[in-house]
C-alpha cells in the first residue's frame, strides 16, 4: 500500500472509533530518507515525529524554512545537553522527564523566544532502559515545570511496557491525566493506536504502519 493509503486508513479507522475526538497523527518519520517521506509532506500532512535531534535537523530545517505550518515532535529521550538544539527545531517535546532537562529547556526557550509545548513522559512499568519519570514524582515534577518554569505543559505521554496488555496502561495513564487536570494524552503507537483513541488519545505517533518497516 502507498504511504497516502495507509495514512488515510488509519486516519478513517481513528475518526471510526470517535468521531468526536479530535486526534493529531504524528507520522513518526525516524530512519526514514526525506525522499521516502516527501509523498505524505506533498499530501499535506503537518506533524512528524523525530527520536533523534541531529537527525531531525539535518532532515527538517530547511523544509520548516519553506512551510511554516509544519509542525516537528520530539519523541525520543532528550539529553539536556541537547536542549539548545531541540528547542531550535522542534514544537512539541514529548519526552520531558527531568527537573535539569527542563531548567535547560525553560533557559533555551526564553534565549530563542520560543514557547514550545510540551508532555511529561511517565515510565508506566518502572522499565529501567526507557525515559519518563515514576508516577509517584508526577504531581512535584508537574509543579515544577507548570508553576515554577512556566513550561506549557499539555498532557502526559508513555510507552508502555510489551507485554500484551496495552490498556491497563493506557487506563492508568489517562486516569493520571484527569487527577492532574490535563487533556492532551500522547499514548499508541502502529500496533495499539485504535485502542489508545478509545482511551483519549489526542496524539498517536505512527511510524511503520504509515512508512513501511524500519531497518
Ligand atoms: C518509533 C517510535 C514510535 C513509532 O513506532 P511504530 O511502531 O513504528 O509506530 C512511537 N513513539 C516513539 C517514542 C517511538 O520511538
Amino acid at each position: 500500500m502507498s504511504i497516502i493509503n495507509s495514512f488515510n486508513k488509519i486516519k478513517q479507522e481513528i475518526k471510526d472509533n470517535d468521531p468526536t475526538l479530535q486526534t493529531e497523527i504524528i507520522a513518526v518519520s525516524k530512519t526514514f530518507s526525506l525522499e521516502h517521506i516527501k509523498p505524505l509532506i506533498d499530501y499535506g500532512h503537518l506533524h512528524y515525529g523525530e527520536n533523534k535531534v541531529q537527525e531531525a535537523e539535518k532532515k527538517w530545517i530547511a523544509l520548516k524554512k519553506n512551510i511554516s505550518s509544519l509542525k516537528l515532535h520530539m519523541i525520543g529521550q532528550l539529553q539536556s545537553n541537547k536542549a539548545k538544539k531541540a528547542v531550535e527545531i522542534f514544537d512539541f517535546i514529548h519526552s520531558l522527564d527531568s527537573e535539569k532537562l527542563a531548567k535547560e529547556l525553560c533557559k533555551r526557550q526564553k534565549e530563542k523566544e520560543k514557547n514550545l509545548k510540551y508532555f511529561i513522559q511517565i515510565n508506566l512499568g518502572s522499565e529501567e532502559q526507557k525515559g519518563g519519570i515514576q508516577i509517584n514524582e508526577l504531581k512535584n515534577f508537574y509543579n515544577f515545570c507548570n508553576k515554577e518554569l512556566k513550561l506549557s505543559v499539555i498532557g502526559l505521554m508513555a510507552i508502555p511496557p510489551n507485554d500484551g496488555n496495552p490498556e491497563k496502561y493506557f487506563q492508568k495513564i489517562s486516569d493520571l491525566n484527569n487527577e492532574i487536570g490535563l487533556k492532551k494524552l500522547s499514548i499508541g503507537m502502529s500496533n495499539d493506536y485504535k485502542l489508545a483513541v478509545k482511551y483519549g488519545a489526542s496524539h498517536v505517533r505512527i511510524g511503520s504502519a504509515i512508512f513501511g518497516k524500519r531497518n
